[in-house]
This record gives structure tokens, sequence and C-alpha cells, in this order.
């Protein structure tokens, strides 16, 4: 089936939305998102904004933006003074399997795309998101954050994603029904399958040591908020949860476990285990909490055993989440909004799905089918002994060797990808090209390596981390291998 390139621009009310909340200045660099996965034929969307200095939608272009390397040839957007220069080219496919990395032009400047891996087949895409965003509604830096329209608005128009979930404050007084009725109703008018999909969620506050802040995301909305403020913990906040919603229907996700004062050292006393708690932020724009010593390390680190690395060696199974905890409402964004923050690199969660709904980025999230990344949509396909990130696997025989397979591309160079076994670098390869293939077999005995959880289990982990000139990450969700 072949189909001809269609340009389209957001509908009116979601133009107004932008307009009104975030009107940008002179444009300073454009961004072009495309499909990270796409079968042979098969139509998608091309997303291109131009942004200010800040990261906002310029009012001010009025011109042409072209999208050039495509199959068809070159295609082009025109923008007018007076609107947010947001937009799409629908309906482009590609001939044939391969990578296409494409070009978004503008009077002031270009950038490459993200990389699109073009199959015969596809079983599975791969689904953008922020899974953690503030709107005013969580009364936390209200100078700065928007309004819940403009959060969906800005995820779906101008940072091109998926699917994002407005996780506002709810503890020590900053929610109450009447908001929580507002949130859940913003949502579900927003969730738009098969093109866009929105989560219900909210952060939960805990206090420092009794898991610090952490995510809730739901299946469906409760009719009231759960938390556990005031005593509680990681483990009680579960415990409320369950009583009200199936296993299925919920999880918990701590952030930041870094940071001073907020520290979410997580005992064995208070983890919820791997049903109600799968997943870790690894990343958000205060900074990533993967191990002590890492480059973007948050501006005040706590002292004690909080790190991803920390939790991960004691035997706890989390996948990989990255998100922003924006305060200005900028789903995916780059741009100044918090002293604290390391602004150029917005943390987001690669969902592995065969269609995108809010049922089935939910589930995949709770099977830790994703991984998470830093400043870029960096493509990453890594498996361990056969299995993506996220699965745990029993140990058959020890002493059989274990085969990695890693294929990564990125819209900028790949400077390193390392594959770590138990938090230690394994082997790490340099690569100075957008896109890297990397084979290799662990074939020392694993019997010696393996740790030992508190509940008494062998173990072993791997996950891979790419690294980008840009600065930009990415982490595969581990994979276990368990007695
Ligand atoms: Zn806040
Ligand atoms: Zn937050």
């Amino acid at each position: 089936m072949s189909t001809s390139p269609v340009v389209r621009y957001p509908p009116e009310f979601f133009r107004r939305v932008l307009r009104q909340e975030a009107p940008g200045g002179p444009p300073q660099s454009v961004t072009l998102v495309q499909p990270s996965v796409l079968a042979v034929d098969e139509p998608g969307a091309l997303k291109v904004a131009l942004l200010d200095a800040d990261g906002y939608p310029s009012l001010e272009y009025q011109g042409e933006v072209t999208l050039e390397g495509l199959p068809g040839g070159t295609c082009a957007l025109a923008f007018r003074r007076g609107e947010s220069a947001v937009g799409r080219l629908d309906n482009i496919s590609l001939p044939q399997p391969g990578l296409y990395r494409f070009t978004a032009r503008f009077e002031g400047g270009y950038a490459k795309g993200n990389p699109t891996r073009c199959l015969t087949h596809v079983e599975q895409h791969l689904y953008w998101g922020d899974p953690h965003v503030h709107t005013v509604l969580s009364d936390c830096w209200p100078q700065s954050c928007r309004s819940l329209d403009f959060c969906y608005v800005a995820a779906r128009y101008l940072a091109g994603l998926d699917w994002v979930c407005a996780t506002d404050h709810v503890s020590n007084g900053r929610c109450e029904f009447a908001r929580w009725k507002e949130q859940r109703a913003a949502c579900n008018v927003h969730d738009d399958p098969p093109a866009f999909a929105t989560l219900h969620g909210y952060e939960a506050s805990l206090q420092g040591g009794a898991g610090g802040d952490a995510n809730v995301y739901l299946a469906r909305p409760l009719p009231m908020f759960l938390d556990d403020y005031e005593g509680g913990t990681l483990k009680s906040l579960g415990e409320k949860l369950a009583a009200e919603l199936p296993e299925k229907e919920f999880f918990l996700v701590p952030h930041h476990t870094t940071r001073a004062g907020k520290h979410g050292e997580i005992s064995d006393a208070i983890y919820p285990g791997p049903n109600r708690m799968p997943l870790v932020e690894i990343h958000s724009k205060w900074g990533t909490s993967e191990y002590r010593g890492n480059p973007n390390a948050l501006r005040e680190v706590h002292p004690g055993p909080s790190y991803v690395a920390d939790f991960l060696r004691r035997g706890m199974v989390f996948g990989f989440m990255g998100g922003t905890d924006t305060h200005a409402t900028m789903p995916a964004g780059r741009g100044v909004e918090h002293a604290e923050h390391l602004d150029g690199l917005p943390g987001m969660t690669a969902v592995r799905s065969a269609t995108l709904s809010r049922e089935t980025i939910f589930q995949a999230l709770r099977r830790r089918q994703c991984y998470a990344t830093s400043g870029d949509r960096i493509y990453l396909e890594a498996t361990v002994a056969g299995s993506p990130g996220g699965e745990v696997l029993p140990i058959q025989d020890p002493g059989r060797p274990r085969g990695i397979a890693v294929f990564a591309a990125a819209p900028g160079d790949i400077e390193r990808i390392e594959v770590l076994r138990n938090g230690d670098v394994l082997h790490a390869r340099e690569i100075r090209d957008w896109h890297a293939t990397l084979e290799l077999t662990d074939e020392e005995p694993l019997g010696p390596c393996l740790l030992e959880s508190a509940a008494g289990k062998q173990f072993a982990y791997y996950y891979v981390r790419v690294t980008c000139t840009s600065g930009a990450q990415a982490w595969s969700s581990p994979v276990w291998l368990q007695e």
C-alpha cells in the first residue's frame, strides 16, 4: 500500500492552548521526531517544532521548514507569524527495511531526527512518553507551571510524544477531591488512542527514609487518591492501594532516590516487592540516580546507599523509567525552569508494545517492557541470553555462556556502549558513529559471580548503557538470571 504524505497542523483548540500558554520568541532550533519503529509501507508521521531559546514554540516564524532525505523527495511545512510553529507530515512510508534518519532545516539552522528502524515485519513498536509532569494543580512552583490542558497539548504536539502522565502532587494538603476530579476528567478528555495515550497517576510524597517521593500509576482512576504522607512508607502505601485495586491495576515508581532531604533509601522492611514497584526512575531533570559518581548526579546528593545500583545489588527487581519531573509543564522539554535542574537533559521512557493505548502502555510498563533515556530518543535493542530488558530468567546451567546482543542508534553520534554485569562494566566499546551493533559472549562461569538477595536467592543481572557525544544516555532495563 502506498500513501502520499500530508502536512497537518494541530486543530484550532490545541493551537490556542499553545499560543496562550507558551508564546515563544524568535526560533533558535528545530526538532524533528521520527517514529522509532515502522514496518515497510506502514504510514507514519514526522513531527516538527521550531523552538525559541527557552524551548517554547516560536510565534514569530514566517517561512518553511524542509524535511530532507525522505524516500519520496524533500517536503516542506509552511509556518506563519502569529501561529505556534508546530506541525507534522502524516502518511510518510518507507519502501525498504533499514535505518532512516532525516533532516529538518529552517532559515536559522537544521537538526537530524531520531532514527527510524524500518522492518519487514513489526511485532512491537516503540512508544515514547514522559511519565512525570507537574501542572499548576501540584501547587508546587505555580509561577512556572501551566494548565493540565497545556500538559497534554505540549506532550502531543510540541514534544511529539506518544503518551504522557500528569503526576501532580497530592500529599501534605496539595490536593483535595475537587482538584482530583479535574485531573481525572482532563486525563480522560485528552486520551485519544491510537494516536495518543494518557495515563492516570499522581505523586505521593513520603518522608526521607520512608521512600521519599514516589509516583503512583493507575490502570483506571480511583474515586479518590490514596497517600500515606504521615508516618507511611512505600510498603504501607502499596498495601493501601492493594486494598482498593487488583494488583494488575496499579504500581509505584520511586524517583530521584539520591536527592538529599527526600532520599529514597529503600530498606528491606519498606520494599513493596517487584509486583507493586516494578520500576525506578533512573533519570529526571534533577539528575541521574544510577550510581555514585555518575556524570549527571543531582546537585545535592544524599550520602546513603540510595542509588539504583545499591538497590539492584541487593536483589530488588527494577526496570528503568526516565521522566522530566518538569515544574514548567514542559513534557520531554529542555529549557530553564528550576535552579536545581540539569536543563539540557529531560528524561523519557520508551515502551515496547504492539499498539498504543492507555491499557497497553500501562501493562507494558508494569511488566518492565521499557527503557530510559536522557536528552534524546536513543533507539536501543539489547538482549541477554536471548531475552530483552525487564525479563527474569531461571538459571538452568551456571556454566553456560550468556550471549549479549546490542543494536543502538541515535540522532547524534554515539560515544560509547557499555555492558554492565552486577553493576560493574563488563565490556565497553568506543563507537563514534550514529549507529552501532555489538555482540559478545560472557563465558565466565556464573557461579562465582552470583549475588545473594535479602530473601536468600542467588542472582546476577545485566544491562546496557549508551552514552552519546551530546551527553544523552540510554539505559536498557536489566535482565536477571535467578536461581
Ligand atoms: Zn514538586
Ligand atoms: Zn515530581
